[in-house]
């Protein structure tokens, strides 16, 4: 929240403000060369089939491991990223190694869809369409494996350019996501116009499910929605069986939570699929 504000920070006399927002433009001047020496790097965090009770793919989280300040809050490095054009170099990276990592899983024998992030910012963007092509390109990826997930903002849910620009990226043949559905700048009319494959449930809706009557009721409706729609509706920030059950119960499709998994490193997203058996989750 604090981050989105970067830019008024400097006309604003608060020392510790002041001094937060001098370590992100530092540090967005180490960024490049973190992106290229290996310090940012791609976890993943695996999704789940509720019907299927199958791994059907994973999310793509970008990490910085800072050499001396250790992990750095990837909302507060993308926040920065975006504020100071470095959002494109950024993306690319993650896109390119999610997408990588997308081509040999599914290669061997297995449907495996990879869901990368993609910042508002670059909606609209000259480049972002011909990253997308020569990413799937290079790694021969078909791009009905690939997703794209976008949180919807204020500017967006009134532009018309933004969702032909959704549509256009839509005619490749990839998924579009709704990310933190039921937050922010959602409305009706936006999902009414959204050419989204899938929506992602925000994780406020889904921690007390299980308690909560109101909740339970707008995860029902909002399922009921998107299912009318076409779409198909993935839970987010699922903690425990509980639930995973009542999301099961409820005809949600997809979730994905600590429960499941946690966002891991390549080598840790192997084994975990080696070892996966849906009993497990169930
Ligand atoms: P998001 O796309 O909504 O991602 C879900 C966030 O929830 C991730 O935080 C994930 O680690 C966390 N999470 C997953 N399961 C659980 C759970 O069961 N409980 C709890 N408490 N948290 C869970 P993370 O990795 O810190 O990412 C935060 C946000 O940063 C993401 O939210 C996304 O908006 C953004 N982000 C991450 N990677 C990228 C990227 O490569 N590009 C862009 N543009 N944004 C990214
Ligand atoms: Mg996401
Ligand atoms: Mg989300
Ligand atoms: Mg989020």
């Amino acid at each position: 929240q604090e981050a989105q504000n970067a830019g008024e920070h400097w006309r604003v006399y608060d020392p510790t403000k002041l001094e937060a927002t001098e370590w992100r433009v530092s540090m967005l001047g180490e960024l490049d060369a973190a992106i290229d020496n290996g310090e940012v790097w791609v976890a993943f965090q695996p999704k789940l089939d509720l019907l299927s009770g199958e791994i059907c793919g994973a999310e793509a989280l970008v990490r910085w491991t800072h050499p001396e300040k250790g992990p750095i809050n990837p909302e507060e490095f993308i926040t920065a990223a975006e504020r100071h054009d470095r959002i494109e170099k950024l993306t690319d990276h993650v896109l390119n190694r999610a997408v990588q990592v997308a081509a040999s899983l599914n290669t061997a024998g297995r449907r495996f869809d990879m869901a990368v992030n993609l910042s508002p910012r670059l909606i609209g963007h000259a480049n972002l369409k011909p990253m997308v092509i020569q990413t799937l390109r290079r790694h021969g990826l078909p791009a009905e494996r690939l997703i794209l997930e976008i949180t919807e903002t204020a500017a967006m849910s009134s532009a018309d350019a933004a969702m032909q620009e959704l549509r256009d990226l839509r005619s490749l043949g990839l998924q579009l996501s709704i990310d933190d559905y039921g937050t922010g700048f959602s409305t009706l009319d936006y999902l009414k116009r959204c050419p989204a494959t899938e929506l992602k449930i925000d994780r406020s809706f889904v921690k007390m499910l299980v308690s909560s009557r109101s909740d339970r009721i707008m995860v029902n409706s909002t399922i009921e929605l998107a299912h009318s729609l076409g779409e198909e509706v993935v839970a987010e920030g699922v903690e425990d069986n509980e639930t995973l059950h009542l999301l099961a119960q409820m005809g949600c499709d997809k979730a994905q939570g600590y429960l499941i998994g946690r966002p891991m490193p390549f080598e840790a997203l192997i084994d975990y699929l080696a070892n996966y058996s849906p009993a497990k989750a169930a």
